[in-house]
């Protein structure tokens, strides 16, 4: 996993790419160190694959924060990590998430592509933007169900 750390004037912002796995367990607890209590938001766009081991170390760094009153943000979260929240109890708090990425393809040509979907898109339920395909303007189809993939955020 690759952490990078940049300082704003009122949060830190890390960006994380790459597999969360057994590796990640000391880069994330020496992470942990250099955060100090304030906001956190974590862009996690980046996130290609997340096993088991790599899990209990996020959720062991996630709840060492929380303890420590640290206020984290997700945003652009990848498909794997949103997978990771409805696997995982306390991988994330349903209010921490700001945005996310949708898996969209097209049945006409096949063409696929993840979309950014904020937060307040889809306060009301599960009901999701739809987009129409660059290539032959065809409406794109969700490749999840809305509702299993949303479940992790409380909402239906
Ligand atoms: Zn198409």
């Amino acid at each position: 996993m690759q952490i990078s750390l940049r300082r704003n004037v009122d949060q830190l912002a890390i960006a994380l790419r790459g597999d969360v796995n057994e590796a990640s367990t000391d880069q994330l607890a020496d992470l942990s160190g250099k955060i100090e209590v304030g906001r956190v938001e974590f862009d996690v766009s980046g996130i290609e694959l997340i096993n088991s081991f790599g899990a209990r170390a996020w959720i062991t760094f996630a709840q060492g924060l929380r303890r420590r009153k640290v206020v984290l943000t997700f945003v652009n979260c990848a498909v794997e990590f949103i997978e990771a929240s409805n696997m995982y109890v306390s991988f994330v708090a349903p209010s921490e998430v700001a945005s996310f990425q949708l898996p969209l393809q097209c049945m006409s040509c096949g063409v696929s592509k993840r979309v950014v979907c904020h937060r307040s898109q889809v306060n009301e339920g599960p009901t999701l933007p739809s987009q129409n395909c660059e290539r032959c303007k065809t409406p794109m189809k969700l490749e999840v169900d809305p509702e299993t993939y949303l479940a992790f955020l409380e909402i239906a």
